[in-house]
């Protein structure tokens, strides 16, 4: 059914014709596509429309801050990116190298290189943080080798893991990101802190090394100490083959971080762009200033 829908759509979906032999791997990435692109999203949940138009175009090497006050349809947007099922869209398309994204499973999305910090957010008593991560970036690694022997140009690793080496990989990013070797050896999210949780999709992502890295700092309960986490992590491995969408609500996150872009998002739609200025006009104005300002104009 699913592969049905797909067939029916490649071809003449993206307008391109597809390569005779091309399959549905990392291998049908086309480098003079944009990266990432929404485009007139439209999305429901239980039949109330929460995306009313979203268009948003991520390149590599790009960092994105996506803000808007509370209810304005952020985490939405990072939960359809994600493939949670319980939202609809009606209207518009997500594409990735050109590849409508909305036909892929979650996992598929992963194994093709998109990331989602909020994706394992659950306690798994009795498995090691170590185990976890071994598991996970085995898989990625899998899929990678299977859809192209030299996915090491479209960035990330391409090679099957020995224990021996993701252990060596896995201290590696730990000394990077300045974590305490004990956290390998710790359940996962077991009576982790806010901080600690970052941590862990902080490592996850520096393992797994994303195209695109879809990080939702959600709204509450982040304390300083994870904002830094976060931002840290983001500074050391965003780099010249990697996207970045940061989702937050405070601007104080981003007196760590230099987006060199900044969405702004309310009721569904974004309603203003710009460079990291824009998050400091939004501190000194705030969301109501911004939205009497664009009602005025
Ligand atoms: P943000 O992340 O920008 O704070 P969300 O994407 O979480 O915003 O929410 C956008 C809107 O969708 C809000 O009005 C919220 O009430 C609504 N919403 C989110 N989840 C559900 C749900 N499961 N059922 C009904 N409405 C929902
Ligand atoms: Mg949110």
């Amino acid at each position: 059914m699913r592969s049905d829908r797909r067939a029916r759509r490649s071809g003449t979906g993206n307008g391109l014709p597809r390569n005779e032999g091309e399959t549905d791997g990392v291998m049908s990435e086309n480098q003079n596509l944009p990266m990432f692109e929404v485009e007139n999203l439209h999305a429901s949940i239980e039949d109330k429309e929460i995306l009313r138009g979203v268009n948003l175009t991520i390149n590599r090497g790009e960092v994105h801050a996506l803000m808007g006050p509370n209810g304005s349809g952020k985490s939405t947007l990072a939960y359809i990116v994600a493939g949670h099922p319980s939202y609809e869209v009606t209207e518009g398309s997500i594409r990735y190298f050109g590849e409508d994204i909305l036909e892929m499973s979650p996992d598929e999305r992963a194994r093709r290189g998109i990331f989602l910090a909020f994706q394992y957010p659950t306690v798994i008593p009795g498995v090691s943080m170590a185990s976890f991560l071994r598991m996970a970036v085995t898989s990625v690694r899998n899929a990678r080798v299977e859809a192209l022997p030299a996915a090491a140009e479209n960035g990330g690793s391409a090679q099957r893991i020995t224990p021996r080496e993701f252990r060596r990989l896995m201290k590696e990013k730990m000394a990077l990101l300045k974590m305490d070797d004990t956290f390998a050896t710790r359940y996962l999210n077991e009576g982790f802190s806010g901080g600690e949780k970052k941590r862990a999709e902080i490592l996850q992502m520096a393992l797994l090394e994303p195209t695109l890295a879809v990080l939702d700092e959600t709204d509450s309960g982040l304390d300083i100490d994870a904002l830094k986490v976060v931002a840290e992590g983001v500074n050391a491995l965003a780099g010249p083959g990697m996207g970045v969408l940061l989702i937050t609500h405070y601007q104080r996150l981003l007196n760590f971080i230099k987006p060199h872009f900044v969405h702004i998002m309310m009721d569904g739609r974004i309603v203003l762009e710009g460079g990291p200025e824009l998050a400091f006009e939004l501190e000194e104005k705030g969301y109501e200033g911004l939205k009497a300002q664009l009602a005025a104009a």
